[in-house]
């Protein structure tokens, strides 16, 4: 107990220091809720090196490592070379019954399908058997004997179908099946564009506004830096890896580029690069890069396929149709080519 007269300074105090507290938090302007620090990790993962950085409290640092673990958690899902992915498991039961998968899968998948037919066919994720036909399925690609024969290439060619693919929702969850024996997803050429969109609304869900998720040759940003500006973006020069073509502003989209210097090897004399055409089972020889920006991951990623595949000038007449998608194509003898609202024209070839 305390004394009567020590136990009125107390009071006294208390009171003082009520107000106090009171009137800072009435008439005080409130300190903002995080300080605008930039926060990255680096790490590999889907067979490639991923970059996210965000700007953000003291709690960043931890939601960016969660940020690698959700990608993880999707590329687990997608990975074809995974035999314990959703997409493996489609491909085991090509031509037999449907498989139950993740929402996920279901909802890239989709997309993929919707993809595939707004480019018409030449982005195609069902190109697994001609992906395997060419040798671009093992760490070290290439083929030990000649080239595939065209009636070889003509029978594999018939696997690829996007449209054979059935998704559908049951009551257990969604399923997918793919319609004929021997056919197989490569994720390839979507399954980063996907994870980096898993990774930004992770980030957005954990309240970050201004961050940037690099997935290879997917970059995806939100907001601004905290000078106002947007993310500045250099794309690779496809035959000078230590200069940039050109840098870009992005803000709010998704740029990806695809090229032919990513994963090829040397036969006869060529170049085979890792981007077929489904249209005549060959590697595609016309393109160096594609660059595109689009509104999302998921559709930059598969669009930079598609338009390798489509070349300059159908490529860019189908970029100058989509609301929000630009492109930068450089040809096999190195002409560079911009669809009309191509942000930054200036380029270093
Ligand atoms: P990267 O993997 O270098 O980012 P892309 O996004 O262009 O490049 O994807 C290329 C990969 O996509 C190939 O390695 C292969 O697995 C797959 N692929 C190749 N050709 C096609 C195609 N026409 N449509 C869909 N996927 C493809
Ligand atoms: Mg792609």
């Amino acid at each position: 107990m305390l004394e009567p007269e020590r136990e009125t300074t107390v009071a006294i105090y208390t009171r003082i220091i009520f107000w106090l507290v009171a009137l800072s938090t009435a008439v005080l302007p409130v300190p903002p809720a995080y300080t605008q620090e930039l926060y990255q990790q680096t790490a590999p993962l889907m067979h490639t090196v991923v970059e996210v950085k965000a700007y953000g409290d003291n709690q960043t640092a931890t939601t960016i490592a969660e940020t690698f673990s959700e990608m993880e958690r999707v590329n687990n899902l997608l990975n074809n070379y995974n035999q314990a992915s959703d997409i493996s498991a489609i491909n085991a039961s090509a031509g037999k019954a449907a498989v139950t998968i993740s929402p996920e899968t279901y909802s890239a998948l989709s997309d993929a399908k919707k993809y595939a037919r707004l480019s018409k066919g030449t982005f195609d994720f069902t190109v697994g058997p001609l992906i395997s036909l060419w040798g671009f399925n093992r760490d070290q690609p290439g083929l030990s004997g000649t080239d595939p024969d065209i009636t070889k290439i003509k029978q594999v060619c018939s696997l690829v179908d996007y449209r054979a693919l059935q998704l559908h929702h049951e009551p257990s969850g969604p399923t997918a099946r793919l319609k004929h024996i021997g056919m197989r997803i490569d994720s390839g050429a979507f399954a980063k564009g996907f994870a980096a969109d898993c990774a930004l609304t992770y980030l957005s869900k954990k309240g970050i506004k201004n961050a940037l998720v690099a997935a290879g040759g997917t970059i995806r940003a939100i907001g601004l830096k905290p000078d106002g500006q947007p993310w500045q973006i250099g794309i690779r020069h496809p035959r000078n890896n230590s200069t940039f073509l050109t840098v870009i502003p992005l803000h709010d989209e998704s740029v990806s580029t695809s090229g032919d210097y990513e994963k090829f090897y040397y036969k006869s004399g060529k170049r085979r690069s890792h981007i077929i055409d489904p249209r005549t089972g060959k590697p595609v020889t016309a393109m160096q890069s594609v660059t595109v920006i689009a509104p999302n991951g998921m559709a930059s990623d598969t669009f930079s396929t598609a338009l390798f595949v489509l070349g300059p000038v159908d490529g860019l007449a189908l970029v100058e149709q989509l609301p929000g998608f630009e492109a930068l194509i450089v040809t096999a003898s190195g002409e560079v080519l911009f669809s009309s609202g191509w942000p930054q024209k200036k380029i270093v070839y």
